[in-house]
């Protein structure tokens, strides 16, 4: 029998680039899997990265690998024993796949399972007509919410998850890095209640998208002083929450150094270097905690992102900036290497 084939976009060999080529469709879903004929995927940073061929992705990336991890589908099969989903629903899934098995994952804590694996990073992902996944990572859709905010829940699962690391309703908040994370955690902040939502960014493009999503205030530390801003805006308090979100020694500085004494710190954004600090003013004396944040809660944070999406709470057309054809990816992975983009979609079928 001829095998049947379908597009995907690949990293097929140890350098810069992307390819789109016909490969053999996955294999029928086997115990526990799920096959999905995807709609609509978007592209993260985690992909640029690959494509740019960065030092992370040269140390963790093994070609040919088909890459993307943030998805919306259908499901088309089920292997034996899936109980989560049916052919016919309406899926995304959460990138990370935990190995169910190590003290973190007996223990509830999936997110930081010692041997998880990322789609599109460690086995082949999603950015192709069909992806084969295991049925822990699946998530079933609302049907109210489109495939392209569904395919968007996984980075702004990051949002929600950084944003909830503590109750910052009627709290005064700062957000270092207005990308699309940056941007979809203030959007959260303001559709809980935080009392003010002040973000810092450099990128022009950013600055825009963050001021028409409606963050109260954007701060440029080429232009101005993020310290002694935030002091003005905070009545000389500081802020209550600082959620980190651009892996800059500089915004990490001036963000500890804003948040009020007692307040805390949530750090998703991931640093290209070693960071050096005055650990004793900036940490323990201020009295502060600090979270590091990965990946989504399996699925606690799913399901408050269901619910901010369902009942409109959150508007992710803000962020989604560009739509593509599946074949135009090209162009989407462009702007973003220029960061001349919020989300980028790219339509994969109807
Ligand atoms: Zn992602
Ligand atoms: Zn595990």
């Amino acid at each position: 029998m001829e095998t049947q084939t379908m597009k995907a976009i690949l990293k097929d060999s140890p350098s810069y680039g992307l390819t789109m080529k016909r490969v053999s469709v996955p294999t029928p879903p086997g115990p526990n899997e799920v096959l999905i004929k995807l709609k609509v995927v978007s592209i993260c940073g985690t992909d640029l990265h690959i494509y740019v061929w960065n030092k992370w992705a040269k140390n963790r990336i093994k070609p040919p690998i088909i890459v993307g991890h943030e998805i919306a589908g259908e499901v088309i099969a089920v292997g034996e024993g899936v109980k989560k989903v049916k052919v016919g629903d309406y899926v995304s899934a959460d990138s990370h796949i935990p190995c169910q098995n190590c003290y973190q994952c007996r223990t509830n804590r999936m997110h930081v399972c010692k041997n998880t694996k990322i789609i599109g990073v460690d086995i082949d992902g999603g950015f192709a007509e069909y992806v084969k996944l295991p049925e822990i990572v699946i998530w079933k859709n609302d049907p109210s919410i489109s495939p392209e905010f569904a395919s968007v829940q996984e980075p702004f699962g990051n949002a929600i998850h950084t944003v909830f690391a503590e109750d910052v309703s009627a709290k005064s908040v700062l957000i270092t890095g207005m990308g699309p994370i940056g941007l979809m955690a203030g959007m959260v902040c303001k559709a809980i209640g935080s009392s003010v939502v002040i973000a810092t960014e450099v990128n022009p493009y950013r600055i825009e998208l963050a001021k028409k999503a409606g963050i109260d205030y954007v701060i440029n530390p080429i232009e101005e002083d993020v310290y002694d801003k935030i002091m003005k805006l905070t009545d000389g308090r500081g802020v209550d929450a600082f959620l980190e979100m651009s892996g800059k020694m500089n915004a990490l500085y001036d963000g500890l150094r804003s948040l009020t004494n007692g307040g805390h710190a949530a750090l998703l954004g991931v640093f290209d270097d070693d960071v050096s600090l005055n650990i004793n003013d900036l940490i323990v004396f201020k009295g502060i905690r600090l979270y590091g944040i990965t990946g989504r809660r399996m699925f606690e944070t799913w399901e408050i992102g269901n619910q901010l999406l369902k009942h409109k709470l959150v508007d992710l057309s803000k962020v989604i900036t560009h739509v593509f054809d599946f074949d135009d990816w090209e162009k989407g992975m462009k702007l973003m290497e220029k960061a001349e983009s919020g989300k980028v979609i790219l339509r994969v079928s109807d």
